[in-house]
């Protein structure tokens, strides 16, 4: 018999993946947490029904999340994760000199216990000596954190259960308020297919705080539609004017120093949303 996992992305459409084998499959404190074994993407990670990281596609969503902030801020020293439990995020941190610390944020330590044991090459960098792991609400970890970071990256779930406040414009302030006085943050904002609305709110709360806000893209195909979008705000400095020649080439396989910029070019669609 085949087994095939399917996530349904809006309630008339989905994608499905068949399915190997599964590891776990676990009601945790906060979500539904499924590791399962796929012969398209490899070890995928599920929470809620939700396709969160597979050992195929990781990089591109990791390295945008990582990458474009992290080489438009002069020197960055010491970074924010808030959820990105499966350590993907700090593992592309982790590959810029200048980073003397990172801090990750989840509310499930289940998720960091589970992508440690099943997805090895994308939690790689949890037990690095300058990254800090904390189980707690980032929504509570920012409120307690001042004047305290140069970069935040929200690599959260979607804006439904325990993530819900982390898409909100209190929690903007909050980041604003963590971060020092020229920090910038970068947060996941979903696609312009199925969730064109939470793109334009989300911009526009952004906008209410930080006097620099980009969006963003990139492919990533085991997300809702492919097309995922991110959200950049910051207090001074703008990745548009960030001098791609002086972006290194580092060990990566989507983002560049030419696509730096390219990734801030929006479709007219994309555009229509954010203006
Ligand atoms: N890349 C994925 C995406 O774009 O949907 C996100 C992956 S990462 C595994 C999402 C993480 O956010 C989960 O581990 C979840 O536990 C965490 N999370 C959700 N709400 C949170 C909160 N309030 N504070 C900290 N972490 C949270």
């Amino acid at each position: 018999m085949e087994l095939w996992y399917t996530e349904k992305q809006t309630p008339s459409y989905g994608i499905t993946a068949k399915v190997k084998e599964t590891y776990v499959s676990e009601q945790t404190e906060f979500q539904k947490l499924d590791m399962i074994e796929t012969e398209e993407f490899g070890t995928m990670l599920v929470l809620d029904g939700m396709v969160m990281t597979t050992d195929k596609d990781e990089f591109v969503y990791h390295e945008m999340v990582a990458h474009p902030v992290l080489y438009t801020h002069p020197n960055p020293r010491k970074v924010l994760v808030v959820g990105g439990g499966d350590g993907g995020v700090i593992r592309e941190i982790l590959k810029h000199p200048s980073v003397e610390k990172a801090v990750l944020v989840d509310i499930d330590g289940k998720v960091i216990e589970y992508s440690k044991k099943y997805l090895p090459n994308i939690a790689c960098g949890l037990d690095d000596p300058r990254v800090e792991v904390i189980v707690n609400d980032g929504f509570m970890h920012i409120h307690d954190h001042k004047n305290e970071y140069d970069v935040v990256m929200v690599d959260s779930t979607e804006p439904v259960g325990p993530a819900v406040n982390l898409f909100t414009r209190g929690f903007y302030q909050g980041i604003y308020d963590s971060l020092k006085e020229d920090g910038i943050f970068v947060a996941q904002t979903d696609n312009p297919w199925f969730t064109p609305d939470l793109i334009s709110s989300v911009n526009r709360d952004v906008k209410e705080v930080f006097p620099i806000v980009r969006v963003f893209w990139a492919n990533v195909p085991t997300y809702p539609s492919g097309l995922w979008t991110f959200t950049m705000g910051s207090k001074k400095y703008d990745p548009l004017e960030v001098d791609e020649s002086a972006i290194p080439e580092i060990d990566t396989k989507y983002y560049s120093p030419r696509l730096h910029k390219a990734a801030f070019v929006l479709p007219k669609f994309v555009e229509d949303l954010v203006k």
